[in-house]
C-alpha cells in the first residue's frame, strides 16, 4: 500500500512538472535568442567598453586634456600627444584602451569635459590574445563614429 501511494505521488508530482514545461512550451512567447544569428537590442544606457566621438567632420572632439587617463581607476588609458609648433595646441598621438581590464565605471566618459568618450553598447569582446584588446585610437574612433553625442547615462549605441 505504501509502495503504490509513493508511486502515485511519483507520477502525480512529474505530471504536474510536465504541466509547466507544456504551458512554457505551448502558449508562453519564446525569449530565448538563437545568439550569435540573433542578439539583444542593448538598451540606451548600455554600459560596454568606452568609445572615442568625432565631431560632424570626422574628427576626433578629444582636446588631449588626460583627465580620463589620469580617473581611470585601473589605469587602462594611455595617452601620447606632442605640441603642434605653429598652433601650440595639444595634438593626440596615441589613445590605447585596454578593454581586457576595464570594469565598465563610466568615469573617464563622466569627466571628459568634451563629450569626446563615451560608453558603448558594444559588449562582445571575445578574442583569442588579450593584446587584441588593447584598442587603438582609430579602433576607437570607428566603434564611436555612428553617434555624435552621448545620449543618456554617458552612453552611445554603436548600432553593431
Ligand atoms: S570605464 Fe572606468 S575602467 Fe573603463 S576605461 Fe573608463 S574609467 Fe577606466
Ligand atoms: S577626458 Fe575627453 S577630452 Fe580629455 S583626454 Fe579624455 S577623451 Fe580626450
Amino acid at each position: 500500500m505504501k509502495t503504490l501511494r509513493m508511486m502515485a505521488t511519483a507520477l502525480w508530482n512529474t505530471a504536474v512538472g510536465m504541466s509547466v514545461t507544456i504551458k512554457h512550451m505551448l502558449f508562453r512567447p519564446r525569449i530565448t535568442l538563437q545568439y550569435p544569428d540573433e542578439r539583444h537590442n542593448m538598451p540606451a544606457g548600455t554600459r560596454g567598453i568606452p568609445v572615442l566621438l568625432s565631431d560632424d567632420n570626422g574628427v576626433l572632439k578629444c582636446i588631449v586634456c588626460e583627465l580620463c587617463e589620469k580617473i581611470c581607476p585601473v589605469h587602462i588609458i594611455e595617452i601620447r600627444w606632442h605640441r603642434d609648433d605653429q598652433t601650440r595646441k595639444k595634438v593626440l598621438d596615441e589613445f590605447n584602451l585596454d578593454a581586457s581590464r576595464c570594469m565598465l565605471c563610466g568615469l573617464c566618459a563622466e569627466v571628459c569635459p568634451a563629450e569626446a568618450i563615451a560608453m558603448s553598447d558594444h559588449y562582445e569582446l571575445a578574442e583569442y590574445d588579450l593584446s587584441s584588446l588593447v584598442y587603438d585610437k582609430e579602433k576607437l574612433q570607428q566603434l564611436g563614429r555612428p553617434q555624435k553625442t552621448p545620449i543618456i547615462n554617458y552612453g552611445v549605441k554603436t548600432e553593431g
